[in-house]
């Protein structure tokens, strides 16, 4: 696998779809020497399910912890630190990754309980979690989501896991941007995993989950998460983390250079029935046929950006989606599907960027 390849699948099989993508990319082949201290950092910032779109999926570490199983990694473990205000200890009961961990018999690092060191990082100087120090291969698992003062959070964010809670307060005193970018140039980077399942809208706790299904791999942290930006609607230069982490040589930010590939197609697999507050609100702008969850999930995140910037005030067209437009005409629709609609924007899916520039320019 190459630095800027983005490898993505598409499901609902969680812990089959993490083996394929796995296997697809050759993991063993990355990590290399079957003796390597290999560890997995989830997201479990508060004790809650993955279903509300804040925490990593437990069958995301099942899949993988099964896959270093097969291919005879043993030095393995999962580690965590949740955000200031929970415990770890609760979160990963209430996540059932604590159970999946038992059940593989793979011990789980509380980071609220570790002690820590001092380090440089490119001039900054951190305190970081001793586990650290004994990990040669880290497997860093986020959620791509939005963040209410960041405005995403995905690889580079998630290394705050891995930090005690002292330099987590420290963080937010220095405005996050900075730290967290600092931070990513002393984290022992090897493979990004993003639980594209259902991250939240626009926080980090969850509540408003949007369903996309989809799980993707890369090595560099700063193009996922620029590619990230991108996906859920924001340009990169809204995130300085990104700019500063990419400045600092953690790694390149041009998604233009990022090579996709899909291991299978989107299915049209999207239902209204478990969205919640605000992505049920957005619905009303839509009018969804056969939808796959990646594009409707694209969709939702760019009418959430242009309802606040105030853009949809007053309109009343549906915006048509999915595959069951795909011999129908209609007035305005996104992605590939509806190509016969008067007005439309290719893509299959599109990112919710695009959909915005399309939208934006319509309605305007
Ligand atoms: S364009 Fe059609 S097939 Fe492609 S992701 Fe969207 S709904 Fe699915």
């Amino acid at each position: 696998m190459k630095k800027e390849e983005i490898v993505m699948i598409h499901g609902t099989d969680y812990v089959q779809m993490t083996l394929k993508l796995l296997e697809a990319i050759h993991l063993d082949e990355i990590i290399g020497d079957k003796t390597k201290r290999i560890a997995l950092k989830p997201n479990l910032l508060l004790d809650d399910d993955a279903s509300n779109g804040a925490i990593t999926h437990p069958e995301l570490v099942e899949g993988v912890l099964l896959y270093l199983k097969k291919h005879e990694f043993s030095n393995v473990k999962v580690m965590e630190g949740s955000w200031v205000g929970s415990r770890t200890s609760r979160a990963v009961k209430a996540s059932g990754i604590a159970s999946v961990c038992e059940n593989y018999h793979v011990p789980f690092y509380d980071m609220q309980k570790d002690s820590s060191y001092p380090c440089d990082a490119a001039g900054m100087p951190l305190h970081l979690c001793s586990e650290l120090k004994t990990t040669d291969f880290l497997i860093n698992m986020p959620v791509l989501k939005g963040h209410c003062q960041t405005l995403i959070t995905c690889a580079l964010k998630n290394a705050k896991g891995v930090i005690p809670d002292s330099e987590k307060r420290r963080f937010h005193t220095m405005g996050l941007h900075k730290p967290i970018a600092h931070l990513n140039t002393v984290i022992p980077h090897g493979l990004i995993l993003v639980d594209n399942i259902c991250g939240d809208l626009n926080f980090e706790e969850g509540g408003n989950p949007v369903v996309m299904n989809r799980i993707f791999a890369c090595l560099d942290p700063v193009l996922c998460d620029a590619y990230v930006c991108e996906s859920i609607g924001y340009s990169v230069d809204d995130v300085p983390y990104i700019r500063i982490a990419e400045r600092l040589n953690v790694g390149c930010a041009d998604t233009s250079k990022a090579k996709v590939t899909m291991l299978n197609q989107p299915m049209n697999d999207q239902t209204n029935s478990h969205a919640t507050g605000r992505v049920r609100k957005l619905e009303k702008y839509t009018d969804a046929r056969d939808a796959c969850s990646a594009c409707y999930g694209s969709l939702i995140y760019a009418l959430e950006r242009l309802d606040d910037q105030g853009t949809t005030r007053g309109k009343r067209e549906h915006v048509c989606i999915g595959q069951g437009w795909k011999d129908t005409a209609g007035e305005i629709g996104v992605g590939s599907c509806t190509k016969n609609c008067s007005r439309h924007l290719l893509g299959c899916p599109p990112k919710a960027l695009d959909i915005i520039r399309f939208l934006e320019e319509y309605w305007q």
